[in-house]
């Protein structure tokens, strides 16, 4: 394991990163071009044939992140499409968490009081294999160019809305200057208090939160909370340390939520270590979900009874604070649920 790194010793922009949207253009997609780079093109053979329409997708600045050499690394795992993925199980399907019937609107899911999720972008930096939504028609749920104008009009209508939540996707494959445009038009909207922000950018791509990132974020007039998505703690690295560090400067709290996945984090020595290295880079874990019922995802499944376990171990370990909320998304339900 790595030492934690507090964020205070983090200099703010002085690390030398390439420009994210060259980072956009330069995501590994060819499953053995990432084999090669960790050292394992001798895997080649044991890839799948088909990808189910889902492609490897993967950042650099998260493959460097990877143990070399290693088939079982826990980042190389939630990326690199495996045979498992091609088993059909009972029980998983293709819109698990009922967000088809969640759309209010073009490009807005409202599933609970108070809150409206917008998906602001179909594509990510990223393809995780276990991604709840890889089998969802992104395409016709945009909140593209013409349709910001019917989401907007939507959160104006519902007074009983205080949060707009921008997700995907991935919001922050938008680009600033579009994120500028929707936070404007919203600022008229006296009812909304806050804007929260779901992305994994700052964990796989860090240098997407940029200077021009940060201060749009300082200027817009609400509050303002950032849900990472980290799974590992070896993705906590000193890039991210530094990312938290500038969003945390531009004034926004940060939260993380996980999800439980068998070979990547259903271990306590991890959620603990993960727990640990979060709150040393500003960050308050918030949830550990219970993967949602996709199909293809099945080989990432962990018990209800092995989760228990974890989270027993997690609260004889940690302060109250550190340990993340377990819980499941079901459909219909009037939040998400604990497990
Ligand atoms: C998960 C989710 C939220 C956020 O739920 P919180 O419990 O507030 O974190 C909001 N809207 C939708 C549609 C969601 O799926
Ligand atoms: S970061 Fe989230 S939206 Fe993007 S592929 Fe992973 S799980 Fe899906």
């Amino acid at each position: 394991m790595q030492p934690m790194i507090p964020a205070a010793r983090i200099a703010k922009s002085t690390l030398a990163l390439p420009d994210w949207r060259q980072s956009m253009r330069d995501v590994v997609t060819g499953p053995r071009e990432l084999l090669a780079l960790v050292d394992l093109s001798e895997l080649a053979d044991r890839l799948p044939a088909a990808n189910a329409g889902f492609p490897l997708r993967v950042p650099r600045s998260f493959v460097a992140r990877m143990r070399k050499g290693d088939p079982n690394d826990p980042l190389l795992v939630q990326v690199l499409p495996v045979c498992s993925e091609l088993d059909e199980v009972a029980g998983y399907s293709d819109d698990a968490v009922g967000d088809l019937d969640a759309v209010k609107a073009h490009g807005v899911l409202q599933k609970y009081a108070g809150r409206a999720l917008l998906i602001a972008a179909g594509s990510c930096a990223v393809n995780c294999r276990f991604c709840f939504r890889r089998h969802f028609p992104y395409a016709e749920e945009l909140a593209a160019s013409h349709a910001w104008r019917e989401a907007l009009a939507t959160l104006a209508a519902d007074t009983s809305l205080r949060e707009v939540i921008l997700s995907g996707g991935d919001p922050l494959v938008l680009s600033t200057a579009r994120l500028k445009e929707f936070t404007d038009a919203l600022r008229t909207q006296p009812h909304i208090m806050r804007l929260r922000i779901h992305s994994r950018l700052p964990v796989v791509m860090p240098e997407r939160i940029d200077d021009p990132f940060c201060d749009w974020l300082r200027a817009v007039p609400l509050q303002r909370v950032f849900v990472i998505h980290a799974n590992h703690p070896n993705e906590l690295d000193v890039t991210l340390a530094a990312a938290c560090a500038r969003l945390r400067d531009a004034g926004v709290t940060l939260f993380n939520q996980s999800v439980l996945l068998r070979g990547v984090n259903d271990n306590a020595d991890v959620l603990t270590q993960l727990s640990e290295r979060l709150f040393a880079i500003g960050v308050q874990p918030y949830y550990l979900h219970q993967l949602d019922k996709v199909r293809g995802t099945a080989h990432f499944e962990v018990a209800d009874s092995r989760a228990h376990e974890l989270m027993d171990a997690l609260r004889a370990q940690l302060p109250g604070f550190l340990v993340p909320k377990l819980v499941r998304e079901v459909a219909g339900d009037a939040s998400k649920r604990p497990v």
